[in-house]
């Protein structure tokens, strides 16, 4: 089975197709999208009645044998906190299709798998170094790149590391070949051979090319100097933790020293916590790993590394965390200017808190201090009512803290209670808050009636 998108179905054909929600829409309210309102033309992108028929004449054109359009007879909404159920009508296209060749509607039963999610079930996680470092930076960026598989477009330095490693090795070859390393002049030929940046705007490629020939410029007097032996660029490694199978390419170095971890790629990733991740996976063959001693980043100084059992446990234990968020679907973004400014997906992001593509607003900070990208957005304030019921949440004497920190605040419903901290509650209130104002934090009055008592804590020990 594969489930695509009206336009990545055009061109294709199956022997049955389902085609859901096929239902009389009325047009939604004007509200905020994911993507910036500034970057596009709003009124072309939601289109018209004839933008609507091209896109169902394509999904229903797309069937070789059976058709089937569904969706539901009633929906439930939620405005201003409450909801409301409306009756759902057939979408009006049907009649212009003209009946019969269709079969008559039909309400089948509806069935739940009654079953978690959970990601990963049956198999274990696909993890990099680079994923999961993306999901500590935030777990929203790396929903949108490995889960969602939003892609961010090629990097200005893509084919940096590739083309120095290229570069490199030829250096090293040369110098085995004639016992002494390359001139300056024939560093500059080598990288006229093999040096390529292909997206790389304006000047910038001139600037990367000259920085790249400085260091190895660098790496050929080491060679010379005899402080450092063979390069083994791009050495892959893999191991199983946690539910998942992390893997990674280290660059490493021969020295006078032992290995070190060597930065060719020049995207400024933590060399050290590399180096741990490659002595996670030393379970291998004996004298097939090196054990890194230190890293370097070419023309900086040499540092020593701690892959000592301590800072590997560390490490491990940080990787088999991460994992077992991912794995229960734990997405929460972290936003912060600096990051969010610096984002691949900072465009299409809700939970930034500037928008893209506008001049910057009178929250900018001085210059100098990095704060998003343009106008700052506003947060709106919890409303009066949910403050009041947080107060009466907050002085029920059945409100009780967890063991882990988070609150036991009782729900309206006799008996139960909602599990919340100071910014997550699973209750509905909660989720739909979000909704409503995508460029918010959300926010309930189980999650205010924890601020709330969480001050009180915080009182109590200053007083
Ligand atoms: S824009 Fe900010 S909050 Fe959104 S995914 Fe990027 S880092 Fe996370």
């Amino acid at each position: 089975m594969r489930v695509l998108t009206v336009w990545k179905a055009g061109g294709l054909e199956f022997p049955a197709v389902f085609v859901p929600s096929f239902v009389d829409r009325r047009r939604p309210p004007p509200r905020r999208c994911f993507v910036d309102d500034s970057l596009y033309d709003r009124d072309r992108y939601e289109g018209g009645d004839e933008d609507d028929r091209r896109a169902y004449y394509t999904a229903v054109t797309r069937s070789q044998k059976y058709l089937f359009l569904t969706g539901a007879r009633r929906r439930t909404i939620v405005v201003r906190s409450k909801k409301s159920r409306i009756e759902m009508l057939p979408h009006p296209f049907i009649g212009e299709m003209g009946g019969s060749a269709f079969a008559g509607p039909a309400v089948p039963p509806r069935r739940e798998s009654g079953l978690a999610p959970r990601a990963g079930r049956g198999g274990a996680l696909s993890a990099s170094f680079g994923s999961l470092g993306a999901y500590g930076r935030c777990p929203y960026e790396y929903k949108m790149r490995h889960v969602f598989g939003f892609s961010a477009g090629a990097p200005p330095a893509s084919g940096y590391g590739a083309s120095m490693r290229g570069v490199l090795g030829r250096i090293h070859s040369e110098y085995a070949r004639k016992g002494a390393a390359p001139t300056d002049r024939e560093i500059a030929g080598i990288f006229d051979d093999l040096f390529r940046l292909r997206f790389v705007p304006g000047g910038a490629g001139t600037a990367m090319r000259r920085r790249g020939e400085g260091l190895a410029r660098i790496y050929a007097e080491l060679l010379g100097g005899g402080s450092v032996g063979a390069l083994d660029a791009g050495r892959r490694f893999e191991f199983a933790l946690g539910g998942a199978l992390v893997t990674g390419s280290i660059d490493l170095l021969d020295a006078d020293g032992g290995t070190e971890a060597v930065d060719l790629a020049g995207d400024g990733a933590d060399l050290g916590e590399l180096a741990r991740f490659y002595a996670c996976a030393a379970g291998g063959p004996p004298g097939r790993r090196p054990a890194v001693a230190a890293v370097r980043r070419l023309g900086g100084k040499r540092r020593g590394v701690d892959v000592g059992g301590a800072a590997l446990e560390g490490t491990r234990r940080g990787i088999s965390e991460k994992v077992g968020r991912i794995l229960s679907l734990d997405f929460e973004a972290s936003p912060g200017d600096a990051k969010c400014g610096e984002c691949d997906f900072k465009a299409l992001c809700r939970h930034k808190g500037f928008e893209v593509g506008v001049g910057p607003g009178p929250g900018r900070p001085p210059t100098g201090q990095r704060a998003g990208d343009g106008q700052r957005l506003k947060k709106p304030e919890p409303t009066p009512e949910t403050i009041e019921k947080a107060r009466r949440l907050a002085d029920d004497p059945r409100t009780a803290r967890n063991a882990d920190g988070s609150y036991a605040v009782p729900s309206s419903s006799p008996g139960q209670a909602y599990t919340a901290t100071a910014s997550k509650c699973h209750c509905r209130g909660f989720l739909t808050y979000h909704k409503r104002r995508p460029w918010s934090e959300p926010t309930c009055s189980h999650v205010e009636a924890v601020k709330i008592l969480e001050g009180r804590r915080a009182a109590r020990g200053s007083g």
